[in-house]
């Protein structure tokens, strides 16, 4: 989508120049907050709505106002659905939840983790201490211990989680972890810090939804974040 060009305000309180107030309506139609229909460049209820459930994402009040290179501005204008991993679970108010933030994420972020099995979480561990963080784990601890345990990742799964917690990597024990518990979610992409930024405001405007303990930069690369 092309960038949105407002020369000043628009909605509640808004200069509300006709050709602004029609690149807004656009906008609201080609994301899906309002219904198609033909607009002279005059204020409505319909667009007045429709700014409002855009604010609603990251508002908890929306105000219905759009100032230029303002959040709703600016929000709007990098307006972009993100994909979802294949196989990623989101089930019910994860998928709320994912939606919420979705929209309002920096371009080229996804959704690289939901519910989880405790196998699945089995799986990742396995998988940081074999190959995401063996090096890290042989310099600390040595490569006869690395070894040791390598040889029975099943039988000595509390050595494995010490080891990969001791060279920085937070990670649930299987069968704990809120992804098991259908209340977590990972972000992949570039922008670590500006995905927690929206996280965050996100969180505050559904504290009925969100856990509004702070998102979680995780070491692999991504952005954690949880539900109630
Ligand atoms: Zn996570």
């Amino acid at each position: 989508m092309a960038v949105l060009f407002l020369s000043q305000s628009v909605g509640k309180g808004g200069a509300n120049r006709p050709a602004d107030v029609s690149a807004v309506h656009q906008r609201l139609m080609e994301i899906g907050k309002i219904e198609c229909y033909r607009c002279n460049g005059t204020m409505d209820p319909k667009i007045q709505a429709g700014i409002e459930a855009v604010q609603r994402h990251f508002m908890r009040q929306p105000d219905g106002a759009i100032s230029v290179n303002g959040a709703t501005h600016r929000f709007l204008s990098n307006w972009e659905e993100k994909p979802i991993s294949p196989g990623v679970q989101l089930p019910g108010k994860l998928r709320a939840a994912w939606d919420w933030v979705n929209p309002l994420l920096p371009r080229g972020s996804y959704c690289s983790s939901g519910y989880r099995s405790a196998d699945d979480q089995r799986r990742i561990l396995h998988r940081f201490y074999t190959t995401t963080f063996r090096g890290q784990i042989v310099a600390k601890y040595g490569q006869k211990q690395y070894d040791d345990v390598a040889g029975d990742l099943l039988g000595q799964e509390d050595k494995v989680l010490e080891m990969v917690r001791g060279v920085g990597q937070a990670i649930a024990r299987p069968g704990s972890s809120m992804h098991q518990k259908g209340k977590a979610i990972d972000i992949g992409g570039p922008s670590d810090n500006e995905q927690v930024r929206i996280v965050r405001m996100v969180a505050m405007a559904h504290t009925d939804l969100f856990s509004i303990k702070a998102p979680l930069k995780e070491r692999n690369g991504c952005v954690h974040f949880e539900i109630l």
